[in-house]
C-alpha cells in the first residue's frame, strides 16, 4: 500500500512538471488529485481496510504526499501568475516614444470673431463696448429711439413680443436692434461718451440667403457737447473702419435715408474692396457695397434720455455683424452661420 500511495504521489509531482503554466489547468490539477475525489483524497478512505497497526503509517504517509503536492502546486502557481504578469507587460507594452495623436481643437465662431473684429477696430478709435438685456421694454427698443407707437418703422421691424415680460407685467419685446442698450448707457452717463453695443437682435423675418429671425449688430454711439460732435466726424468714423477691416484705403459714400432715432439718416455704401469701384459681381456693377446706416442722433432720443437737446450732440451708426462677415470672407448664405458645419466652421 506505501508503495502505491508513493508511485501516486511521483506521478502526480511529474505531471505537475510536465504540464503548462497556466491557472486554469493547475486548478483542474488540484481538483484532479487533492480535491475531494481527487486521487490521493480517495486513498486516505482506505485506510479503513487496513490492519489496525498499519494505519497511522499509512495516513501519515498520505498526508506527507499530499503536502508535498500541494506545496509544489504553490510553487507552479506562482511562476505561472508571474508569466501571465510577463506577458500581459509584453502585450500591453507602450511606446513612450511614438508621436502623440493630435487633439481636434474646437474655434472661435466666425460671427464671434467678427464681432471681436468690429469692436477691436472701434476700440482703437475710443468706444467703450457695453451690454444690455435681449428681452426689452418697449421704452428702451423704441419710445426712447423716437419711435412713438404709431411710428411707421415700428411696425416695419415686425418684432417679437412677449405679453406681460416687461417692467410691471407690461408688453415686452425681444429687442430689434441693439440701440436700446444705447439708450440705457446714454441715461446714466455722463458726457461725452464713445460706445459699442454688440449683441443678437430678433426680428420677425422669413429666412433666406441674406434675412434670418436672428442676426447679430454692431451699433456705435458718440455724443458731446452741441458742436464737439459734426457729421464729418461721423464720416471720417466710417472712413477708418472701412479702411481697417477690408484692408485698403476705400471711399465711404453716404446716401440719404430715414431711421426714427437719427437725423439726418444715410445708408453707408464703402467701395467695393474687390474691384477698387470699377464694378464686379460682388458689388453688382456698382462699385460700391452697403455696410451699414448711420446718422445724427435725433433731439427727441437726448430729451428721452433726460440730456439737453439744444446743447448735446452726436452720431449713431450700426451693422449687421452676419453681412461685414459674408462680405468680408465671401459667404454665400446667412444659415451657414447656424448650421454647425464643422467643415464652414473650421475655416476660419
Ligand atoms: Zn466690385
Amino acid at each position: 500500500m506505501i508503495e502505491r500511495v508513493e508511485s501516486l504521489g511521483a506521478a502526480a509531482l511529474a505531471e505537475l512538471e510536465a504540464g503548462p503554466l497556466e491557472e486554469s489547468w493547475l486548478a483542474d490539477f488540484e481538483v484532479r488529485v487533492l480535491g475531494k475525489k481527487g486521487s490521493l483524497t480517495l486513498l486516505l478512505r482506505e485506510t479503513g481496510s487496513l490492519p489496525g497497526p498499519e494505519r497511522p503509517a499509512f495516513g501519515a504517509k498520505v498526508n506527507a504526499v499530499k503536502a508535498a503536492v500541494q506545496e509544489r502546486l504553490g510553487e507552479r502557481r506562482a511562476r505561472a501568475a508571474q508569466a501571465g504578469l510577463a506577458a500581459r507587460l509584453e502585450a500591453e507594452r507602450l511606446d513612450v516614444t511614438l508621436p502623440g495623436r493630435p487633439l481636434r481643437w474646437g474655434g472661435v465662431h466666425p460671427l464671434t470673431r467678427m464681432t471681436w473684429e468690429i469692436c477691436d477696430i472701434f476700440g482703437r478709435l475710443g468706444f467703450n463696448v457695453e451690454g444690455g438685456p435681449e428681452l426689452e421694454d418697449e421704452f428702451h427698443n423704441f419710445d426712447a429711439l423716437n419711435m412713438p407707437a404709431d411710428h411707421p418703422a415700428r411696425d416695419g421691424m415686425d418684432s417679437y413680443y412677449l405679453e406681460g415680460a416687461g417692467p410691471g407685467g407690461a408688453r415686452g419685446v425681444l429687442r430689434t436692434h441693439t440701440s436700446s442698450v444705447q439708450v440705457r448707457v446714454l441715461r446714466r452717463r455722463k458726457l461725452p461718451l464713445r460706445m459699442l453695443a454688440p449683441g443678437r437682435v430678433y426680428r420677425r423675418d422669413a429666412a433666406d440667403a441674406t434675412h434670418g429671425a436672428q442676426f447679430h449688430q454692431v451699433e456705435g454711439l458718440a455724443v458731446d457737447r452741441f458742436g464737439a460732435v459734426r457729421f464729418s466726424d461721423l464720416k471720417g468714423t466710417l472712413e477708418a473702419f472701412a479702411r481697417l477691416m477690408f484692408g485698403r484705403r476705400l471711399g465711404v459714400r453716404l446716401r440719404p435715408s430715414h431711421f426714427g432715432f437719427t437725423e439726418p439718416s444715410v445708408e453707408v455704401d464703402v467701395q467695393c474692396f474687390q474691384c477698387q469701384g470699377s464694378g464686379c459681381a460682388l458689388c453688382r456693377r456698382s462699385g460700391y457695397i452697403e455696410v451699414m446706416g448711420a446718422g445724427m442722433v435725433h433731439p427727441g432720443v437726448f430729451r428721452a434720455c433726460g440730456h439737453d437737446p439744444e446743447a448735446t450732440a452726436g452720431f449713431a451708426f450700426g451693422m449687421g455683424v452676419e453681412r461685414i462677415a459674408m462680405l468680408r470672407w465671401g459667404i454665400p448664405d446667412i444659415r451657414l452661420f447656424t448650421e454647425n458645419d464643422p467643415r464652414f466652421l473650421a475655416q476660419f
